[in-house]
């Protein structure tokens, strides 16, 4: 059993002020194999007053040092970077030959753009008589999720970091080992003390206490739109600045000249990433009413290739969901879509075959109805629902018909016209013809897919004021 004791406070791991634990379940065995302090408010209380007292220094720092920092940073993570992915795969089942590559070398890739992101920044500019002037908007406090646990820290705590803020991290309860890593390396990098600490802990004790503290001038989630709202209206007791990136259900529109297999090969396998557990997966495909039986039969065969199992054997392309807890939702979801008269194309909602236990799902691909629940609820499993349109315009639409508007794709021969039509999506990004996600371009969303951008220069800049001098 791994235990963690201590937290990162002021530069230093420190024991928690909490007697409790939290225990790290692994969702294949469906065994406990580590704990990590449950925090206490005290924690939260010594954290928020280190970053506070490390603020007007950090912010003040050259940009060259904090470039340093940030690779530094990078470096320590990189050498960790087999460590890393062990303690992820044994914490979320994502297959160890796809985790490093989807979990731990973009965090390592991320660290990097965002020091070099830091000379693209206009800090100064001149308004007339006016200096109008980019600063650190303060200390951070930074909530993460789990499926993509160290990512998400990154993208975060580096951005901040190198906005000149000073951070209080609480990790994931559910996939917490990855935030004890970071901060080691972050020790490790000569991230000054206070700059960032590290308190583990529950959302509604210690994320909660984190929101409300008064040294906090800064909240940046990333998680559901439960927790999002919760935060939102805490937050607005002291009016503290909201960075909110939620979930998703995104829209992959393939046009009617679109090169249709590979359109729709990419998309199962986009929907399908890490179980379905990405909060900008593709998990609507939108296809011409004409061509649906061949999407169906593409669709099912590619579904049907996935190998479920063990994550550490190198024959494994899927792994189980994080929790009981999703696997039951999840099996709901499939259920509700069965009721509601959608199409099942593959899979299903039962255990698949030869796998007693873990927290598997089988693959699962819909045709359903824009407002079938499969077409409009964040499900964060592998259940990808194919929705038929008639028009282009009945295709923008069903894709802006989602409370949600993080991510999206249009496929067209003509990539001018699939341009066209990802302007008309009310969403965050949009790939074409399945362009790779670009780290150094602003990701995050419209609706209830939250407020605020990560990444790159435009990550940075969410952690900046504006002042007006002179
Ligand atoms: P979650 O909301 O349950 O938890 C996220 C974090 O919020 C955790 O650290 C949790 O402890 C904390 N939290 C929960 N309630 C809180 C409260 N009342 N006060 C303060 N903190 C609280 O989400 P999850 O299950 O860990 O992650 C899955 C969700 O995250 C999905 O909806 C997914 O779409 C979303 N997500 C979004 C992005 C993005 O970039 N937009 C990326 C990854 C995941």
């Amino acid at each position: 059993m791994l235990e963690r004791r201590q937290v990162l406070i002021d530069g230093e791991w420190v024991a928690s002020a909490g007697q409790g634990v939290l225990e790290v379940e692994n969702p294949v065995t469906e065994e406990v194999f580590a704990t990590v302090p449950q925090g206490h408010v005290d924690d939260v209380d010594r954290a928020a007053r280190a970053a506070a007292n490390a603020f007007d220094g950090w912010s003040h720092s050259p940009l060259a040092e904090r470039a340093e920092v940030l690779n530094r940073l990078a470096d320590a993570i990189e050498v960790r970077a087999d460590d890393i992915t062990r303690a992820i795969v044994q914490e979320i089942g994502e297959p160890e030959s796809i985790a490093k590559g989807h979990q731990v070398l973009p965090a390592v890739a991320h660290l990097r753009n965002t020091a070099d992101a830091l000379a693209g920044i206009e800090w100064d500019v001149q308004v007339g008589d006016t200096q109008v002037h980019r600063a650190a908007a303060g200390v951070v406090g930074a909530i993460t999720p789990w499926n993509v646990p160290l990512l998400m820290i990154v993208m975060k705590a580096g951005a901040a970091i190198a906005a000149g803020c000073t951070t209080v991290l609480k990790g994931t309860e559910v996939a917490p080992l990855s935030s004890f890593h970071f901060a080691e390396a972050a020790l490790e990098a000569g991230v000054p003390k206070g700059v960032f600490n590290l308190v583990s802990g529950n959302g509604p004790t210690i994320g909660e206490a984190l929101v409300t503290h008064p040294a906090i001038d800064m909240v940046s989630l990333t998680g559901s739109v439960r927790a999002g709202r919760r935060i939102m209206e805490l937050a607005s007791g002291s009016v503290k600045r909201v960075a909110l990136e939620l979930g998703g259900k995104s829209a992959n529109v393939v046009l009617e000249d679109a090169d249709l297999p590979r359109a729709v090969v990419m998309g199962v396998e986009d929907a399908f990433r890490n179980s379905g557990q990405v909060c900008g997966g593709l998990t609507r495909l939108l296809v011409p009413r004409s061509r649906l039986a061949e999407v169906e039969e593409i669709a099912a065969a590619r579904a049907a290739e996935y190998v479920l199992g063990d994550p550490f054997d190198p024959k494994t392309t899927l792994g189980p969901v994080v929790t009981w807890a999703q696997q039951d939702r999840i099996r709901g979801l499939i259920r509700s879509g069965v009721d509601q008269g959608a199409r099942l194309v593959i899979g299903g909602p039962e255990q698949p075959d030869g796998l007693e236990k873990g927290y598997f799902v089988k693959p699962t691909v819909f045709t359903g109805r824009p407002g079938d629940r499969i077409a409009q609820e964040e499900i964060f499993g592998p259940v990808l629902t194919i929705v038929p349109f008639d028009t282009e315009d009945e295709a923008v639409a069903i894709a802006n018909d989602s409370s949600y508007g993080l991510a999206g794709a249009v496929w067209s021969a003509d990539k001018e016209h699939a341009r066209k039509v990802a302007l008309r999506l009310r969403t965050g990004r949009i790939r074409l013809n399945g362009s790779p996600i670009n780290q150094r371009a602003p990701h995050g969303g419209f609706k209830l897919s939250g407020i605020g951008r990560e990444n790159g220069r435009f990550g940075i800049e969410e952690f900046l004021e504006y002042q007006a001098i002179g």
